[in-house]
């Protein structure tokens, strides 16, 4: 919650804020977010309008998620803009007399309440806004195999056939149904490339 009452109601009136603030939960999406108790630094104009007080500013706050190719984690930090009208409480009482049924407005109007106002929803869609969808952890990961799950970035030679994969199975299993008689490794394939 911040305080405007040092703004007063004089429209032009301006005044800058800056506060850090303990991130709240669930400040992101499923792959990246702000962890629930990092700090989220503030900075603020509140300017005092005819309806209210507009606030613009800009939250700097760090990043942990997960890159969606190689699922190693990664960090970031976030600095994301936003800006938000918060009307007098009195200017709803005239707005709904003006028309009343015209709800779907209402809904998107913030209001001050007891000369403050809470900064969270909006902090929350700017920030969700702001989030990469697919991050990654560079821009050319190669991701995972799709055979065996190694990381690739850590392994830039990797590769295997799948028929192998099967075929090493399948002599596992041969193995095992003939009950402890030795049988040979098997062979290795060579550069016959065998694309599945
Ligand atoms: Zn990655
Ligand atoms: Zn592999």
């Amino acid at each position: 919650m911040f305080d405007t009452r040092e703004l007063g109601r004089r429209p032009g009136a301006l005044k800058r804020v800056s506060r850090s603030v303990v991130a709240p939960k669930g400040l992101g999406i499923e792959v990246i977010g702000v962890r629930e108790g990092t700090t989220i630094e503030l900075d603020l104009r509140l300017e005092s309008v005819m309806e209210g007080v507009l606030v613009t500013g800009t939250a700097r706050a760090p990043l942990t998620g997960e890159c969606v190719r190689c699922l190693e984690s990664l960090e970031r930090e976030l600095e994301v803009d936003f800006q938000e009208m918060y009307s007098y409480p009195d200017a709803d009482d005239r707005s709904r007399e003006a028309d009343t049924g015209d709800d779907a407005e209402e809904e998107d109007m913030l209001f001050l309440e007891a000369d403050l106002f809470d900064l969270e929803p909006v902090l929350r869609d700017a920030v969700v806004l702001a989030l990469p969808l697919q991050p990654v952890c560079r821009d050319d990961c190669p991701g995972l195999c799709a055979d065996c799950g190694a990381r690739l970035a850590d392994d830039p030679g990797h590769h295997h056939e799948s028929a192998d994969i099967r075929w090493a199975a399948l002599q596992g299993l041969a193995e095992t149904m003939r009950d402890g008689e030795k049988e040979n490794a098997p062979r290795e394939r060579g550069d016959d490339s065998q694309e599945k």
